[in-house]
């Protein structure tokens, strides 16, 4: 059972006998790496992917690492960054050129949007965001200079899918390269190039590491995608992890079955409890039945995690402030994927970024932590009787 997910999880990568045997691999904290003679050097600078030479290209530690997401994401190869946001941009610059022109799902990540309407456009790279509910929108987008389809599904705020193999199957017909923010699925519960799509990134920050203490970033994807990636934008940008901070995503992934699963099922407890509130207008999360997207779901993801967005019925900000304050297991904190569980008012965001400006300020996020799930329904729902 060589790649069954207990094997990538807890073996796969580790030869241990380079390691003393130890049962935990070493941290290689090293930043280069010597040897015997000039020919042996010669020879590693041929394979500065796969061998140690310097760590802002390979290091021992990260190897490790590397195999193990590439395997999770059925992907040949991977590269892991120093966050989520290096990763997506070390991606799109890798394969795009000035006079192209970028189709995107709307409401992305904030700062993938930033980087197709602000940092590219300096480039000469254009771009066009579409709502990826309907994947013929990312045909209609098409034009001559189109290379390059983003996609995240679902995002992380209004969890909107993109029927991936659509998209991929459009994407094929015109020679334009695919990528999908994985991040919210974690590796577990999608696997985008299963449905086509050529890469697949995620920020590692959430799920994979799991235990909100590291900043990282994975890219998965052909041998000759991540070779075309590690030669240019990876050495060239330098946003490479720490040996450390690899070590302790290697750490993360040990109990990754174990967290996604128990987030997923605590998720649909506290889904369905909110979905029948009177102070709730509206869940966003894919999971439950009367989601427009619920079918679409069931067909491309195995699960669906443990993230979800709630409008109160609030008739102003102060009545959401009652709410978020009041509740006491859910930290006010950006981010997710970690064991504790959080809450993101979206009236805290809005403003001076000009980010956010379309969603109600009656949003707020939610991330289901690893808490017990009726802790966490009987916290919502004495903050919800003060809204
Ligand atoms: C957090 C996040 C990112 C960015 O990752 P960082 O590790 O913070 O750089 C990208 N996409 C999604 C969906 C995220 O949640």
């Amino acid at each position: 059972m060589n790649n069954s997910l207990s094997h990538i999880l807890n073996h796969l990568g580790e030869d241990r006998e380079q390691g003393y045997d130890a049962v935990v691999p070493p941290i290689v904290q090293s930043g280069n790496f010597t040897y015997p003679t000039v020919a042996a050097m010669r020879a590693v600078v041929q394979q500065e992917m796969d061998k140690p030479l310097y760590t802002r290209g390979f290091n021992p530690t990260v190897g490790i690492l590397r195999k193990k997401i590439a395997a999770l994401e059925h992907a040949e190869d991977a590269l892991v960054f120093s966050s989520g946001s290096a990763a997506i941009a070390s991606a799109v610059l890798s394969f795009v050129k000035a006079g192209d022109h970028i189709v995107c799902v709307h409401k992305p990540y904030s700062w993938t949007k930033k980087l197709l309407a602000e940092l590219l456009p300096r480039f000469g790279v254009e771009h066009t965001f579409v709502d990826g509910t309907d994947a013929e929108n990312y045909r209609r987008a098409i034009k001559p200079n189109t290379t390059f389809f983003m996609l995240e599904s679902p995002n992380s705020l209004t969890f909107e899918l993109q029927d991936l193999a659509t998209v991929a199957a459009i994407a094929k017909e015109h020679g334009i390269i695919t990528l999908c923010d994985n991040s919210f699925n974690s590796p577990l519960f999608q696997n985008p190039i299963d449905h086509g799509i050529d890469l697949v990134a995620h920020s590692a920050t959430k799920y994979i590491n799991g235990h909100s203490d590291v900043v990282a970033g994975v890219l998965a994807g052909s041998h000759a995608h991540m070779r075309q990636v590690m030669q240019k934008e990876f050495m060239t940008l330098g946003a490479c992890p720490s040996p450390h901070d690899a070590w302790l995503l290697m750490r993360g992934l040990r109990t990754l079955e174990l967290r996604v699963h128990r987030s997923a099922d605590s998720a649909e407890k506290v889904a369905t409890y909110l979905a029948a509130h009177a102070k709730v207008k509206r869940v966003y999360w894919p999971g439950l039945p009367d989601h427009p997207q619920h079918a679409l779901a069931k067909k491309q993801m195995k699960r669906v995690a443990g993230l979800m967005s709630i409008e109160l019925d609030a008739p102003d900000e102060a009545a959401v402030e009652r709410f978020c304050d009041n509740l006491k297991t859910f930290l006010i904190a950006v981010s997710w994927g970690g064991y504790e569980s959080l809450q993101w008012p979206v009236c805290a965001l809005k403003g001076p970024s000009g980010y956010y400006t379309d969603l109600p300020f009656t949003m707020v996020r939610l991330y289901i932590g690893l808490e017990d799930p009726e802790l966490l329904i009987a916290d919502l729902k004495q903050a919800l009787a003060r809204v």
